[in-house]
């Protein structure tokens, strides 16, 4: 069981200074820090395939953020670029295996299709929404662990 804030806050420190080095800021948004199920190296994995991407594929002085929300059931994390954005022709293509709009940015075109295949494993979802010279945003949804209730019931009182 992982809790998931103090994960996003790891992400940022890891990735800071590939940010840094493009004169990107990386925001974290979020007030509480839900407890999910599952492995905590593999989520990383995702997390850091997202912001790497997102980085990877913005401008410099772009901003990037993280938005962790919680719901009843389940949380849900945004990762969102303005950067280059991915045409509709596209979209449905970025999680497969090798597959890159420009495979001269480098990297191996595997980072999504393991996010995809990680995600899965921990019965969530993620989504992709992009528009062509605007932006990115992969929201990926995980179940919330049970270990989660005396969080709740405290939040309730
Ligand atoms: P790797 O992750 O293996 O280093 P990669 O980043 O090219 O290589 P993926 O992470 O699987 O591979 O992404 C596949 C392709 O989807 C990318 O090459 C890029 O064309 C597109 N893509 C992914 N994320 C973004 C994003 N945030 N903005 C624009 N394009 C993206
Ligand atoms: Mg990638």
């Amino acid at each position: 069981n992982v809790p998931l804030k103090e994960l996003l806050k790891e992400i940022m420190l890891n990735m800071w200074t590939k940010a840094e080095k493009k004169n990107i800021k990386l925001i974290l948004e979020s007030d509480e820090n839900p407890i999910v199920f599952g492995d905590a190296n593999r989520l990383k994995q995702v997390f850091l395939n997202l912001v790497d991407n997102a980085i990877k594929f913005s401008e410099e002085h772009s901003i990037i953020q993280i938005v962790l929300n919680c719901y009843p059931e389940q949380v849900e994390v945004e990762v969102q670029d303005v950067g280059l954005g991915i045409s509709e022709e596209h979209l449905n293509r970025v999680r497969d295996r090798f597959f890159q709009v420009n495979p001269l940015n480098g990297g191996t075109g595997l980072g999504l299709a393991i996010s995809q295949q990680l995600v899965e494993q921990h019965q969530g979802t993620m989504v992709i929404e992009s528009e062509l010279g605007k932006g990115t945003i992969v929201t990926v949804m995980l179940p919330l662990s049970n270990e989660n209730d005396n969080i709740i019931y405290q939040s309730v009182l």
